[in-house]
């Protein structure tokens, strides 16, 4: 499935529970030639309320957090596991079989923008987009390797408003992308762990490191 076909057959979409407790699909939005693309976890009210991802408190954040980088949301694209709000106040995590009916629809997208580097919002994202089982806390902040772009697990935006040290290490994530937006696509599987030196004291990344 193309993107303009995800997009359209998203938009009407029935196949999983979600259709009910939404308003409107939350496809996504951002510039198909974007190098860096962001998955949250769900829509939650505010993205419903406006049919788009990030709003409200969260959004504001993001909007800092892409701002400390020198980005803004128009040079990124932003999408979540699912697209439509689960139910709950606030929203409960989407099921698993929930997310596996949304799939296509964040693989057109992905595979569309084939963007260097995918930041993995929160610990559901993280596990489906890498593929792992390890804990955020274990694969948070690493650069992982996969399909020849790099997968960035960290913390989710709605935790990171009411952990201060769970914002301080996203930011810390955060400032650690124009790094890899800058360093060659991954030709192996080696995990290169960007939190294995602060950055002042680390080697510039280097084409063919891994
Ligand atoms: S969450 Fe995804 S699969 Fe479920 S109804 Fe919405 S668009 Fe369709």
């Amino acid at each position: 499935m193309d993107f303009a076909e995800a997009q359209k057959e998203a938009l009407g979409c029935v196949k999983c529970g979600l259709c009910h407790s939404r308003t409107q699909v939350v496809f996504g939005e951002g510039p198909l030639n974007s190098e860096l693309f962001i998955v949250g976890e769900a829509p939650g009210f505010n993205e419903d309320k406006e049919g788009r991802p990030f709003q409200g408190a969260s959004g504001m954040l993001f909007d800092r957090l892409l701002d400390s980088i020198g980005l803004g949301r128009g040079k990124v694209y932003s999408t979540t596991l699912v697209k439509c709000r689960p139910p709950g106040s606030p929203p409960r995590s989407p099921r698993p079989s929930e997310v596996s009916h949304c799939r296509a629809y964040l693989m057109s997208q992905i595979s569309a923008v084939d963007p260097k580097v995918v930041l993995a919002l929160g610990e559901m994202a993280s596990r489906i987009l890498t593929g792992k089982k390890d804990p955020l806390s274990r694969i948070r902040g690493r650069a992982i390797p996969l399909d020849g772009r790099y997968i960035v697990p960290t913390f989710s935006l709605v935790k990171a408003l009411y952990v201060p040290a769970d914002r301080d290490m996203l930011v810390s994530d955060f400032s650690r992308l124009p790094e890899l937006l800058e360093a060659e696509r991954p030709s192996t599987y080696d995990t290169l762990n960007v939190l294995a030196t602060p950055s002042a004291d680390r080697e510039p990344i280097q084409p063919g490191l891994w």
